[in-house]
């Protein structure tokens, strides 16, 4: 085993009725959770681990309701019932995996094969910890029949990964919000860094981007390639990429952002810590975010409204001046952007006529950032001191987007969170990776922080 955790340091919460003995329920996180990879869940084929979860929680006396708009990709919830002076919590997981190329796997992607100290297999990472880690908690809420100022609501949702036909998320909270109605939510989209075999970081997602996608269209006279004319569409429409591609749109922190690069400023190395310290100094940022563009993108991303060329798409034959050209700008708005006046004033950045800014409709809706200074973000802090001693704990925005943004656009404050890895497991066995893994070390302790965050959250004061 590579890594290693402090184990007796971790008290159960003083809140909770009865204490949990963790090392007594191993071999059960371990088995659920490995029970819930061998289910291929790939889209289309959800409703496996709905019924695994449905005759789980069954069998131990909470009742559950299956969702579907589509048999095959049902959504499962369940709550367990607080006194109702708060309002209630909803810890929620997907259950659909990513695909797989099997050539690329040393073992069975969907067999769970513990090796090196890992668990291996296609949802190791995303998102099956979150999901053993809520079921694990309405198991034992319910077994030590914990007493709840709030309702503890669990959701496995279908479809996250890729929801063209609206199974889940959309699904669930168009035709039954009133299932899963809030005031906190917690799901994937934070993490914690492991360095030196300890967890140095634990960050909380509050915050993400929205993709806001356009396609520029450039239109000008048809013709034959041996005639040159200006107005061809592929002259403008190449011009105009380039004026967006290098466009250097404003620079804005939110509460999140200011407070993650407040934090990382004081972490790193001394020249890092410079970067950051810098970016928060209005007359310094310019160099700094300069810096960023070249060595960290993602943060670079989080400091603006990103406009990145992904599409192309022109011509008919090698000798004929097409009428049309079109490029397609992967777009990531920031918590708050007014995207109609942005692609206004993307419009004047172009300053082309030719050339028309046509938005794509957009998969998720517009979402707030969730509050810093929630009893939530403080209950989270706080744990996570104490699963993981020594750790930062910082909030993190994320550049791509996720199911939280429909729950932050209904009015619940939704936190991220996610199990530790190494930096180089990050790398080379990420969610979504040709291989996935996660150190069987990592998987304990966070059912325990998911756990203790519910019951601190949630419990009796
Ligand atoms: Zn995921």
């Amino acid at each position: 085993m590579l890594i290693a955790f402090a184990q007796s340091t971790v008290a159960p919460p003083a809140r909770s009725s009865g204490s949990v003995n963790w090392q007594s329920l191993r071999f059960e996180i371990l088995e659920r959770y490995r029970d819930l990879i061998r289910l291929d869940t790939t889209a289309g084929h959800e409703t496996r681990a709905v019924d695994y979860l449905r005759k789980v929680l069954e069998g131990e006396g909470i009742p559950t309701k299956t969702l579907a708009l589509d048999s095959a990709r049902a959504n499962l919830v369940a709550r367990i019932k607080g006194n109702g002076s708060k309002r209630p919590l909803l810890i929620l997981a997907h259950t659909d995996v990513v695909g797989v190329q099997r050539d690329k796997w040393p073992v069975d992607p969907f067999d769970a094969v513990m090796k090196d100290g890992y668990v291996w297999g296609r949802g190791s990472k995303d998102d099956k910890p979150v999901l053993a880690a809520n079921l694990m908690t309405m198991l034992l809420l319910k077994r030590l029949a914990v007493p709840l100022d709030r309702d503890v609501i669990f959701l496995a949702e279908s479809g996250e990964e890729a929801d063209l036909t609206g199974v889940g998320i959309n699904f669930v909270v168009r035709e039954h919000f009133g299932e899963i109605d809030a005031e906190f939510a917690m799901t994937e989209g934070g993490g914690a860094l492991i360095e030196n075999g300890r967890v140095s970081r634990v960050t909380i997602g509050t915050a993400e981007k929205l993709p806001a996608r356009v396609r520029l269209v450039a239109t000008g006279t048809a013709g034959h390639g041996s005639a040159p004319r200006m107005d061809n569409a592929i002259i403008h429409l190449a011009a105009a990429v380039e004026k967006v591609g290098r466009w250097e749109t404003p620079m804005r922190l939110n509460d999140t952002t200011r407070r993650y690069f407040e934090t990382v400023a004081g972490m790193g190395t001394p020249s890092e810590a410079a970067t950051y310290k810098a970016l928060l100094d209005p007359a310094t940022a310019d160099a700094a975010q300069r810096k960023l563009r070249e060595a960290s993108p993602a943060e670079y991303s989080m400091l603006r409204t990103s406009v990145v060329p992904t599409l192309l798409q022109a011509g008919v034959g090698m000798n004929v001046i097409p009428s049309t050209a079109e490029a397609t700008l992967d777009i990531r708005a920031l918590p708050g952007e007014d995207i109609q006046k942005f692609y206004a004033e993307m419009a004047k950045v172009i300053n082309d006529p030719a050339v028309k800014i046509e938005p794509i409709p957009m998969s998720r809706p517009p979402s707030p950032a969730s509050r810093l200074d929630s009893e939530m973000y403080r209950v989270m802090q706080t744990v996570a001191g104490r699963i993981y001693p020594g750790a930062t704990v910082i909030p993190s925005m994320s550049t791509g987007a996720s199911d939280q943004a429909q729950l932050r656009a209904k009015g619940i404050q939704s936190y991220g969170i996610g199990p530790a890895s190494t930096e180089d497991d990050a790398v080379n066995y990420p969610a979504h990776g040709d291989v996935e893994r996660l150190a069987e070390a990592s998987l304990y302790p966070f059912v325990q922080y998911v756990w203790e965050v519910v019951t601190g959250i949630a419990g009796r004061n």
